[in-house]
């Protein structure tokens, strides 16, 4: 039997790889498409590379009512990716959810709502193997470097700053490091934001630029030395093997997990 799929934002960049991922994996099948527009249409009508008779829905609840599905995808923006993944669960729907952005407050909710019908869900700021890796190398290293700053780099069609990773990232580091206001006790800024954003006492530096997908450098500093721990996605095929593992798994699992490091 097919795992039968529901992807949120067909159209965006994220959407369509993952519609060629869908498409190439035997055990899956695309069941419908929700998009804020273009209802009525077929994805065929809306997506330039793909042939599919695959129903477009505008009103998720009803996509969720109507298509008999196991695993919903989001590939949208945070207010909407938080909205459908909330009436996913309300349909008891498994969700793999790659939107960035969710507050900590909304994951813990989502969470919640997923543990209490036993659904497996996962949310990840970021599917590629080696970002996962990269996160866990730092929360190693936080160990022994307590001073560190992050700076990512991303395309400047991204909405959110900063990136769900480094926060991840931030998160993961504090977790194995000791609390340190790092810096100067008197440093000032010229400019405002200089100095970037700020998650117990470690600075993160976000840049928009054409060009970009999205990059991260971890860099510790200590006496005498600097570590960097630096990885780049080229392309966004880069994300699609962890957006199918994660289908699989949340097959077999109960609960909602935020990251990927906790599956593979
Ligand atoms: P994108 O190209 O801007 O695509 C987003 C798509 O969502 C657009 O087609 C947009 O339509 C659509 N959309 C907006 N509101 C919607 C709604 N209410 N219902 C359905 N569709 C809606 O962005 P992207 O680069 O594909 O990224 C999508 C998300 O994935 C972002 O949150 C990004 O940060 C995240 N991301 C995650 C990973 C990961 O590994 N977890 C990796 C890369 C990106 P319009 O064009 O009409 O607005």
């Amino acid at each position: 039997m097919p795992i039968n799929i529901i992807l949120a934002g067909p159209r965006g960049k994220m959407g369509k790889e993952a519609i060629q991922m869908i498409e190439n994996e035997s055990d899956f099948n695309l069941a419908a498409v929700i998009d804020h527009k273009n209802e009525g249409k077929l994805l065929k009508d809306i997506v330039e590379d793909s042939a599919a008779n695959i129903p477009v829905y505008t009103n998720p609840d009803t996509c969720f009512k109507e298509i008999e599905a196991d695993v919903f995808i989001d590939l949208t923006t945070p207010e909407s990716g938080y909205m459908h993944t909330k009436l996913a669960i309300a349909n008891n729907l498994r969700a793999v959810i790659g939107t960035s952005g969710f507050t900590e407050e909304k994951i813990s909710e989502l969470k919640e709502l997923a543990d209490e019908k036993k659904l497996g869900c996962i949310i990840a700021p970021n599917f590629a193997i080696g970002a996962v890796l990269m996160m866990k190398f730092s929360k190693m290293a936080a160990a022994y470097f307590p001073d560190v700053e992050i700076i990512e780099m991303h395309h400047d069609q991204k909405v959110d700053a900063p990136s769900g990773t480094a926060i991840k990232t931030a998160e993961m580091i504090r977790n194995n490091r000791r609390s340190k206001q790092q810096g100067h006790p008197n440093e000032t800024s010229n400019l405002e934001g200089a100095r970037g954003a700020e998650l117990d006492g470690m600075h993160i530096h976000s840049i928009r630029l054409p060009g970009l997908v999205a990059h991260q450098e971890v860099i510790f500093g200590g006496p005498g030395q600097v570590l960097s721990i630096k990885h780049d996605s080229m392309n966004r095929d880069s994300f699609m093997q962890g957006i199918q593992t994660s289908v699989y798994k949340v097959m077999e699992m109960d609960s909602l997990v935020y990251g990927l490091e906790n599956i593979l």
